[in-house]
């Protein structure tokens, strides 16, 4: 593929939102228009109990290329984007949030970014916020500090929904529970090279937020998954086997303080706080390998379910296309028209050919690069 823009697919989810998806259309479809002919909006109905669905079902019928998805119900901002990318056919998905607060004209900008430094993901960072400072904006700042600082990922602002990402990462995201707030440090565990772009933000004009403060204790709480999916996805006997040898240590020299207190002191052991700690403690040290163990089975069930190669492939060299696609196949989903094409290069919008398949794609490298000042940061990925 030569000369041609990439292809978008926007998706977007919306939770009553039916004042919002008018002037949210009609300031999206200009500007996906502008990039290229062949785009895609997926509208994700997560739900709503107000006429979203009436207004959605008309565009559609209106537009083709604008197409709905209705969950049965209300399943969260997470499910209903996981449903949309899934359904994404285009090369570029654009996340956007429905209520107008993610601007569609930082759209070009992020593709044009992406295209140029050949990134995989581009985040929106919504430096000048407007939303309320105690509630929203203090919270997401000290929720980004400690996210940033536990996941070493140098991304500023996890929580905006703006971002661009090639498709092949989008779709090998795991979305499930509320794991929207953790696309970043996701697609950064995947291996993609992503940046950020400081995008505008708007006050919500209609509707009210379907969030409040509680959610900052729910980010903690997720922060904790995160970090083990991080560190010990792959092994978890090792958190799990460590904590277990740990009580079972304290647990042996609980047992042998007990038993020299009655041996050389005559205290007795049945009235000694010791000999309690050192049941406890075996039998939580127990508790823990067991769980090493079966979180052991479940990772061996996890990888064997996905069949083919386990890690995320960026580039083959020399190898068939049929090899790579076998091997690929479970981080890609690609529909049938695309099985038979050739690999796909992308060209820039403001700049040179640039590619866009990941056979293509050149190193293992995560480059962080703020737009302030242009310095480009590049870091080994973890
Ligand atoms: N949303 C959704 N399901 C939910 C909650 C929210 O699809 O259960 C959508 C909502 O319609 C909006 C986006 O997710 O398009 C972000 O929600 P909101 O604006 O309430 O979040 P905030 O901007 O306050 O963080
Ligand atoms: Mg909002």
């Amino acid at each position: 593929m030569s000369g041609k823009a990439p292809s978008i697919s926007a998706v977007i989810p919306l939770y009553n939102e039916e004042e919002n998806v008018p002037p949210l259309i009609e300031r999206l479809v200009p500007v996906l228009s502008s990039l290229t002919d062949n785009w895609e909006i997926i509208l994700v109905n997560d739900g709503s109990t107000d006429g979203t669905q009436a207004v959605l079902e008309k565009y559609a019928q209106e537009d083709p290329r604008i197409r709905v998805i209705e969950l049965r119900g209300n399943y969260g901002q997470t499910a209903a984007l996981a449903a949309g990318i899934h359904h994404a056919t285009k090369d570029l998905v654009v996340t956007l949030d429905g209520d107008l607060q993610n601007d569609p004209a930082d759209i070009p900008q992020m593709v044009g970014k992406l295209l140029q430094g050949n990134y995989d993901v581009v985040h929106g960072w919504r430096r000048h916020r407007r939303d309320s400072f105690l509630l929203r904006n203090l919270p997401s700042r000290v929720a980004n500090w400690l996210i940033r600082r536990v996941t070493r990922v140098p991304v500023h602002d996890l929580g905006c929904a703006l971002r661009v990402m090639r498709r092949e990462i989008a779709q090998e995201l795991e979305l499930c529970g509320q794991m929207h707030r953790f696309i970043a440090v996701l697609a950064h565990w995947r291996g993609a090279r992503s940046t950020e772009i400081t995008t505008h933000h708007n006050p919500r004009r209609f509707g009210k937020s379907k969030y409040g403060l509680e959610r900052t204790i729910g980010v903690f709480l997720d922060l904790l998954t995160v970090k083990f999916i991080l560190d010990y996805f792959s092994s978890p006997m090792r958190f799990f086997g460590r904590l277990g040898l740990g009580c079972t240590l304290i647990g042996l020299l609980a047992g042998a303080a007990a038993l020299s207190m009655k041996i050389l002191q005559g205290v007795d052991m049945t009235g000694n706080p010791l000999l309690l700690l050192s049941v406890f403690s075996f039998m939580i040290g127990v508790q823990f390998m067991s769980l090493g163990l079966l979180a052991e089975l479940c990772v061996r069930v996890y990888y064997t379910s996905k069949g083919g190669v386990t890690f995320p492939i960026r580039k083959c060299i020399n190898l068939t296309e049929v090899q790579h696609r076998k091997d690929t196949a479970v981080w890609q989903t690609q529909s049938p028209s695309e099985e038979t094409s050739e690999p796909q290069t992308l060209p820039a919008i403001p700049a040179p050919h640039l590619p866009l398949n990941s056979m293509e794609n050149p190193s293992y490298q995560f480059r962080h690069q703020c737009r302030e000042g242009d310095e480009d940061r590049t870091l080994a990925a973890a």
